[in-house]
């Protein structure tokens, strides 16, 4: 049997090469290597943008049993927990856990200040989402996340496989090489529910507070945290 490819090991064992041109840009051989190699030590931590969408469909067909866990902030937009609930239905095998904070808003705000997201966004995400992923990593070996090299200039290195030294895990990135027109196109095709706010001028969703539409049409993430210097919510390095 391989040996398991954990962050620790990460420099030491020959990383697992795949080719990316079939239809899904390497992304269902990721995936199968992946559920075949980590079993249940994989979790999906999934925002459900339309990404996560499409990974759901994807890892739906590999493991109809993955754990997916969304990182409920208690921010979201109420068309983000009403696609939650399309989703469940459609894949009703899934097991898909939304996580909280150990804080409540009413503590958080108690502890830190009203709209913490407004004076330090960093530790309301440090609270409500890095915190959070840690604890469902806490029992991984790896996890799997959405991220697309065209999003960002911060993601245009990323690999399938990652080391991930914020979460001491393996990261495994499927969708590294599609397009936005390549998902859209995949949605299109299999009927895929997804978040109307996608419509509405929101590439990129996330919570309430920090995410408005795009403020510039070449740049997918140019309406999250618009006004500030942050461009993550501490979850990617
Ligand atoms: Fe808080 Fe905004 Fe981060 Fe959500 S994205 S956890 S509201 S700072």
């Amino acid at each position: 049997m391989a040996e398991i490819l954990t962050y620790e090991k990460f420099k030491e064992i020959p990383l697992k090469e795949f080719s990316y041109d079939d239809e899904t840009k390497g992304a269902l051989q990721v995936l199968k290597w992946a559920y075949s190699h980590y079993g249940d030590k994989l979790v999906y931590a999934c925002s459900f943008g339309i990404e996560g969408i499409i990974l759901i469909d994807l890892i739906a067909q590999v493991n109809n049993k993955a754990k997916i866990v969304f990182l409920d902030t208690d921010l979201h937009f109420k068309e983000t927990y009403e696609l939650i609930d399309k989703v469940k239905a459609r894949y009703p095998s899934l097991q898909i856990e939304l996580k909280k904070p150990s804080l409540t808003l009413a503590e958080q705000a108690e502890q830190h200040g009203d709209e913490l997201w407004k004076n330090n966004p960093n530790k309301c995400c440090e609270i409500r989402k890095v915190l959070p992923l840690n604890e469902v990593l806490s029992g991984a070996t790896a996890w799997i996340s959405g991220l697309r090299r065209e999003q960002s200039e911060t993601r245009k290195h990323t690999q399938f496989l990652n080391p991930d030294h914020k979460f001491k895990s393996v990261k495994v990135c499927p969708l590294i090489h599609w397009t936005w027109k390549d998902v859209w196109r995949y949605q299109h095709k299999n009927g895929l529910d997804y978040n109307v706010l996608h419509d509405k001028g929101y590439p990129s969703i996330g919570c309430q507070p920090c995410t408005a539409p795009a403020i510039n049409p070449g740049d997918l993430r140019s309406g999250r945290w618009t006004g500030q210097a942050k461009t993550e919510c501490g979850l990617h390095q």
